[in-house]
């Protein structure tokens, strides 16, 4: 790893996972564009959001990071973006309210949209292509032309990233928010459920709460507190090119910040301590995660967090575990004594998606019970360590798909085609994903 880091660093270094452009000069001509543009997020709220995190990991307040595996240009619409944003906010209050502590909330969205694939082709019928690496890359469709990378889209993918972003500071802070309306919405699913009983005695308890605080005299027309909520926007760190070209010398400090989104983390295919990836990321200040999968050891992941982290500062790096359901209590413990016996400060984060995938028929599902397993799986590993279960992140849309079995509902797998809508990996429908925090907030006031 060369030792002065610059934003183009990485150009030196080998990297896995990239799309081979055919027109080198038009990609420039695009990279060059894009590093005149305005910065997304901001220096500042990447700071606050790292100083979130710090709290996250000493047990102060819990993260709730979620959103679509992929985003996409045919899907951008501001009916989506609220039906998003509306369960994601009565998933932190029903958090909140459990575990009596702040939820920082993240989404993966404003910015999600490349993929890292674990093949460089795609077959169907007999018929092979390159593999579809996300909107920002190339099309999905399935065709020879579509999946050739197109520079172009980056520039899509920056106008649609601001949109996005400009709609989710409007809801967070122009009254949208409000502590009622979540508490409204929230009333609405557990009157709906099939599992209404299970998640009564929480809801009903939250509603006496709010009565109360309203006969004391607390509401949105005199508490802000109740009528905006901070939320930060992340992605994995997957195309460097772009996020080279929004990599900007924050005027107050002089440090470099990402500028593409708050927190922005390596994939598990990408984490190799002498690549691109990891080169990029130690050198923005921006809080990172780092996905650690069942192939991660104890040596090599404190290699890098001395890497990513050198300076030991609390909320810069989550680690966001994601081995499976029946390999988190095979996995964990070790990770977490190496960095306990070394006295590194990270936020431990649960991703109960990505290693609970399987094949039914011609789609990928995960079983929602697995999923809930590997987050029970992870607090119980956490408990017994005496170490702290951070949060959670998870695929999921406001939107009443059917890609994950199970819930409720029970979906099965005859059920996927009725809905099944996602871009890349299946994610938790509305329902589904309002379930987890329920379940989850069980295990958070344990
Ligand atoms: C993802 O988060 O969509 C992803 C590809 O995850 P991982 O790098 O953990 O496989
Ligand atoms: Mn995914």
């Amino acid at each position: 790893m060369g030792e002065r880091w610059t934003p183009k660093s990485w150009r030196h270094l080998p990297i896995e996972q990239v799309p081979t452009y055919p027109d080198a000069a038009a990609l420039g001509a695009v990279e060059t564009q894009i590093a005149s543009f305005p910065p997304l997020v901001f220096a500042g709220e990447a700071r606050k959001l790292k100083s979130a995190l710090a709290r996250v990991s000493e047990g102060q307040a819990f993260l709730l990071q979620g959103g679509d595996c992929a985003e996409s240009f045919d899907e951008h619409s501001a009916d989506n973006i609220r039906d998003f944003f509306r369960v994601f906010l009565q998933m932190a209050m029903v958090l909140t309210f459990a575990g009596g502590s702040p939820v920082v909330k993240v989404g993966r969205i404003a910015g999600q949209f490349a993929k890292p694939r674990s093949s460089p082709t795609e077959t169907l019928e007999g018929v092979s292509l390159p593999s579809y690496r996300g909107d920002i890359i190339n099309g999905i469709g399935f065709t020879e032309e579509s999946r050739i990378p197109d520079p172009r889209r980056q520039l899509e993918a920056y106008r649609q990233s601001a949109a996005t972003l400009n709609l989710l500071r409007a809801f967070a802070t122009g009254g949208y928010a409000n502590l009622e309306n979540a508490h409204r919405w929230m009333l609405g699913f557990v009157k709906d459920s099939p599992q209404s009983s299970r998640y009564q005695d929480v809801a009903g308890r939250m509603t006496d709460a709010l009565d109360f605080m309203r006969a004391i005299g607390i509401n949105p027309e005199t508490h802000p507190e109740v009528r905006t909520t901070d939320f930060y926007t992340s992605h994995e760190a997957l195309l460097l090119g772009y996020e080279e070209a929004l990599t900007r010398v924050d005027s107050t400090t002089g440090d470099w910040y990402a500028t593409s989104g708050h927190m922005l983390w390596i994939g598990d295919r990408t984490r190799q301590p002498d690549h691109a990836h990891v080169e990029y990321a130690r050198g923005i200040k921006n809080p990172i995660g780092l996905k650690c999968g069942p192939s991660m050891k104890a040596d090599g992941l404190i290699r890098l967090i001395d890497q990513l982290n050198p300076e030991n500062e609390p909320g810069r790096l989550s680690l966001i575990c994601r081995f499976g359901a029946d390999k988190v209590g095979d996995h964990l413990p070790a990770l977490i004594r190496a960095v306990e016996r070394e006295g590194r400060k990270v936020v431990w984060i649960c991703d109960p998606m990505h290693g609970n995938t399987i094949p039914a028929g011609r789609y990928k599902t995960r079983p929602f019970e697995r999923v809930m397993q590997e987050i029970e799986g992870f607090f119980g590993v956490h408990r017994a360590e005496g170490t702290i279960a951070g949060g959670i992140h998870l695929e999921m849309t406001g939107k009443d798909v059917t890609e994950c079995t199970g819930g409720a509902r029970a979906l099965t797998a005859d059920d996927l085609q009725d809905r099944y809508h996602t871009y890349c990996d299946p994610r938790l429908n509305a329902e589904q994903a309002l379930e987890v925090a329920f379940r989850t907030a069980e295990l958070v006031k344990a």
